[in-house]
């Protein structure tokens, strides 16, 4: 196995369990312990604390004591300790890297991508909160007009297990930078690079600003939403249970910010170079083992280069290295557990009923010493728009291939889906993908680069993706509440109210 850095996998030593992070360290878990599994093994890595509601109790409370102290602290001070969190995080990137790479079964090189954005996400806050309380007084004419940005409190946040340590950042972020405490839940499937994180700033920050449940989404999830002390909640993931976020935010009157699934459009005009647009659109479905909201998998090609665009795109799925995840070298590699590698290959049986035509791919492979693993093939699918292959997040390796001649019409399509989280254009005319982009209902629209993330542009989704923005300064609007504060010089003299 090859290294990261200086570091190979047989290097990663694990606690033999990793309790809820409450009040500034690891406890016992009052409901007991689950495997932490290698995905791409099967191999035991460790436990982790079943949440439940007395673990959620516990942080709670810490995240609700250590608040008012942590509200009042200067923004200098929460800046410089952001920019220490960053540091903590490239300085242990290596390890933590490992960890999430094991834990979540995907391709090692892929996560020098998601801790660099996450590292930017704490730089990026530690500078956004020095200006986000800008021009906020003015003088009226009977006194002073203050306006503020006050932090909201205790902050529940549910992350995904797709990309931990992206989504951890993207939480924690804004939501420290604001002043406000939290309580975040990781996934069951891949928490273990979150609460070593964890552990390592909580050298850093007063004791209860940041705790972690892990556990059950059912268990721990829920009994973190349904909890009265909480002031705001924030999830990433399915719809489904999005919706059940959202309702219980409903019910309790509480801000939410919600980020959820996506089918994101690729649009090809006929102008462009195909070995380039083929180049970028096998990264744009393949990349995160095509486990993520913002893959592009609805390729839209013009018919003028339709026949050769395939074609390349089959030659280039070919290529893909499907490896161990621990080998630099792979570039895909094991979805993250056996139901959703069953919920994918489920959609390539769907996508031959309902007459979509898999043209590559659609089938598991077995990698030597990691049986355990779903490694599915880079999977290329004819398909209509109106089809559930092409309308349905699939979460695994594949894309649905689809002709247009018609602007009106790929517009029409690219947009007729529940989602509206991602999308992308490849011309190499600006004028025209500027013109479409302005056209696709989504948060981001990439041209001529499939994940052209820049550090604070808004991220979030429109329809159902999601409610909300991360990732930009609008984040930290959605961790504060501003109050209005009118000082009049002198009261109204006696009688005037008569
Ligand atoms: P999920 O929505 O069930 O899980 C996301 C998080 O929510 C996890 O931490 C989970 O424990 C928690 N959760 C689950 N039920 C809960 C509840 N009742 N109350 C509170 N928290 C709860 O997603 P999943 O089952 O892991 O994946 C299913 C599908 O969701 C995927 O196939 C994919 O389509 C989609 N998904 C989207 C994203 C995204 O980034 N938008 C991420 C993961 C999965
Ligand atoms: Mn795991």
């Amino acid at each position: 196995m090859e290294a990261t850095g200086q570091m190979s996998p047989s290097d990663v030593k694990f606690d033999t369990k990793y309790g809820p992070l409450i009040n500034g360290e690891i406890v016992e878990a009052a409901d007991g312990y689950i495997d932490a599994v290698n995905a791409a093994t099967g191999k035991v890595l460790s436990q982790i604390g079943r949440g439940g509601k007395e673990d959620v109790d516990r942080a709670v409370k810490a995240a609700g004591e250590a608040f008012p102290k942590w509200a009042d602290t200067s923004i200098e001070e929460r800046s410089i300790l952001m920019n220490k969190i960053a540091d903590v995080l490239e300085e242990n990137q290596d390890r933590l890297k490992l960890i999430e790479c094991m834990d979540t079964g995907r391709a090692l090189h892929e996560f020098d991508l998601d801790y660099q954005l996450a590292i930017n996400q704490f730089r990026y806050f530690a500078g956004a909160i020095l200006t986000h309380y800008e021009g906020e007084s003015r003088p009226v004419e009977n006194g002073y007009l203050i306006t503020k940005k006050e932090p909201l409190g205790v902050c529940a946040q549910i992350i995904p297990w797709n990309v931990p340590m992206i989504m951890t950042a993207f939480k924690l972020a804004p939501a420290l930078a604001a002043g406000n405490t939290i309580v975040l839940k990781p996934a069951e499937d891949a928490c273990l690079s979150v609460i070593e994180f964890g552990k390592l700033i909580s050298d850093i920050l007063p004791n209860g600003v940041v705790n972690m449940v892990p556990g059950y989404g059912p268990e721990a999830g829920q009994a973190l939403i349904d909890h009265p002390d909480i002031d705001k909640l924030a999830f990433t993931g399915s719809v489904g249970v999005g919706r059940l976020v959202g309702r219980t935010a409903g019910d309790r009157i509480l801000p939410v910010t919600l980020e959820l699934g996506g089918k994101a459009p690729h649009i090809v005009f006929p102008d462009v170079d195909i070995d380039s647009a083929v180049e970028n659109a096998t990264l744009g479905y393949t990349f995160f083992n095509g486990e993520s909201c913002i893959l592009g998998t609805r390729l839209l090609v013009h018919d003028d280069i339709y026949d050769e665009y395939v074609e390349k795109l089959i030659e280039r799925a070919k290529q893909v290295k499907i490896g161990p995840p621990t080998n630099r070298s792979t570039r895909l590699a094991s979805i993250i557990n056996e139901k959703q590698g069953e919920r994918v290959l489920n959609y390539f049986d769907i996508a031959r009923e309902e007459g979509a035509k898999i043209l590559y791919g659609g089938n598991r492979v077995t990698v030597p010493g990691h049986e355990h693993g779903y490694f599915i093939e880079p999977t290329i699918i004819e398909a209509e728009p109106h089809m559930r292959i092409a309308q349905e997040e699939i979460f695994g390796p594949a894309a649905t291939v689809t002709c247009w001649s018609d602007i009106e019409e790929v517009v029409k399509v690219a947009n007729d889906v529940e989602y509206g989280l991602a999308a992308g254009i490849m011309t190499d005319d600006l004028e025209k993908g500027l013109t479409l982009a302005n056209r696709i209902d989504a948060g981001s629209v990439w041209i001529n680069s499939y994940f052209n993330f820049q550090t604070g542009a808004p991220f979030g989704g429109y329809k159902n993706s999601g409610v909300g923005r991360e990732y930009s300064k609008e984040a930290l609007d959605a961790y504060s509440q501003s109050k209005t504060i009118a000082a009049a010089y002198k009261r109204p003299p006696f009688g005037t109210f008569m």
